[in-house]
């Protein structure tokens, strides 16, 4: 059977060239990167090697970059630790003000309403418009003096929309410099620029494997003037910011990771990609009925298609697509399973029926033209299949009562 993987968002499959170069850190190289013995020193080399390359390629200084567990151990950290901080320091006794917006990933969401539960923090969820998109002035609209953090995503994860993360920054500094500004910018690292000194941003969060580096680990940058304090209580790893024995292979595997993306050249390679999805989008547009697109066209990531197809239940959708031997994914991939409505699609307007008929495609770097026509042709027989099935279901529905 075809093998077609088509859910790239959803994790990506480990470069060769990085599994290379993080086995000897599985095998003959397994010393404690904090022993001071060859070992650990062994160790501790390949970390501050994999420190420096990420740095260099965020723009950062190497102290700036925390090494975690992934994304969501990074946004927990950024959002928790800097409320830790501000409610650390005496002088602070009124309730910090966090922004978010109402689509970013639920490591972000849970985060703002867990400290809301417990009265930590005032949170202010900033619905995007229909296209997908925050406006700039509603950002500006909800800042207030207690606000402490804004934290807006770079690439959202289902409908791959890209928020105006530099003119931001902007608005925010210039109402306070001291707002720190976060951006989570797990899906962006692939396809779009992200010097954080560039894009104006104080935390920024990422994950090893959605860039064809391995599960488990992740950066949160910390720009040097900003306060934040530890959340989980342990070893004095990562400048005393992230306790736990330090993942060696997997931040080898990182660092290797981001050397693919700065040796690839990636703007021919993200061209080639952003072609291909142009004309899986035309096709699906083009030969099925009744389908739309979720999310604005022109600021999108180039690796991203969510339709929303009517009158389909969107798991039976994937089911059948994967019997076919394609992965794709409904929303995302960590709520799916669940049967709740997308946040993000209810946030961008769909009502909660429509959400149901919604299909995420996203492309990367091995994906091939036969791999999308294949796709869209068993996707075009599918739907048309589940249509006439929910179609006589509704007529025997109607027929009975
Ligand atoms: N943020 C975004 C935008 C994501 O897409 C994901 C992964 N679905 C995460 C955070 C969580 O990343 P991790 O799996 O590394 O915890």
């Amino acid at each position: 059977m075809k093998k077609i993987y088509l859910d790239y968002a959803a994790t990506t499959p480990v470069d060769k060239k990085v599994l290379k170069a993080m086995l000897p850190y599985f095998g003959e190289k397994y010393g404690n990167a904090s022993s001071i013995h060859n070992f650990g020193r062994e160790a501790s080399v390949a970390v501050e090697k994999a420190r420096k390359l990420a740095a260099d390629f965020f723009g950062a200084q190497p102290r700036e970059i925390i090494f975690t567990s992934g994304a969501t151990e990074s946004n927990n950290l950024a959002i928790k630790g800097a409320v830790k901080a501000y409610w650390t320091d005496k002088n602070n006794n009124k309730k910090p003000h966090i922004i978010a917006t109402s689509i970013e990933h639920h490591s972000i969401l849970d985060v703002c309403e867990s400290l809301k539960r417990d009265k930590l923090a005032e949170i202010t969820l900033v619905d995007p418009q229909k296209n997908g998109v925050v406006k700039i002035s509603d950002i500006e609209k909800a800042l207030k003096p207690n606000t402490i953090l804004v934290s807006v995503m770079y690439v959202n994860n289902e409908i791959g929309t890209v928020q105006p993360i530099v003119e931001l920054g902007k608005i925010i500094k210039r109402y306070n410099p001291k707002i720190l500004f976060q951006t989570d910018a797990t899906q962006a690292v692939n396809y779009f620029d992200c010097d954080v000194n560039r894009l104006g941003v104080d935390l920024m969060s990422l994950s090893a494997h959605k860039i064809y580096g391995p599960k488990g680990a992740g950066v949160l940058y910390i720009r040097n003037s900003v306060a934040v304090k530890r959340i989980q209580d342990g070893g004095g790893q990562e400048r005393n910011l992230r306790a736990g024995t330090i993942n060696t292979p997997g931040i080898v595997g990182l660092g290797a990771a981001i050397k693919e993306i700065k040796n690839s050249k990636f703007k021919i390679k993200n061209g080639k990609i952003g072609e291909l999805r142009d004309y899986l989008i035309g096709r699906v547009l083009k030969e099925i009925p009744k389908v739309r697109l979720n999310g604005s066209k022109i600021r999108r990531s180039p690796n991203n298609a969510n339709f929303t197809f009517q009158n389909v239940e969107g798991e039976s959708l994937i089911i059948l697509l994967s019997q076919a031997g394609i992965a794709v994914s409904t929303g995302s991939a960590c709520s799916s399973g669940s049967l709740n409505p997308s946040h993000v699609l209810l946030a961008i307007g769909l009502k909660p029926e429509q959400t149901h008929g919604s299909l995420r495609i996203t492309l990367g770097k091995y994906t091939t033209k036969e791999e999308i026509d294949y796709a869209t042709d068993k996707l075009k027989i599918i739907i048309d299949k589940l249509r006439r099935v929910s179609g006589n279901v509704l007529d025997e529905y109607y027929h009975k009562h």
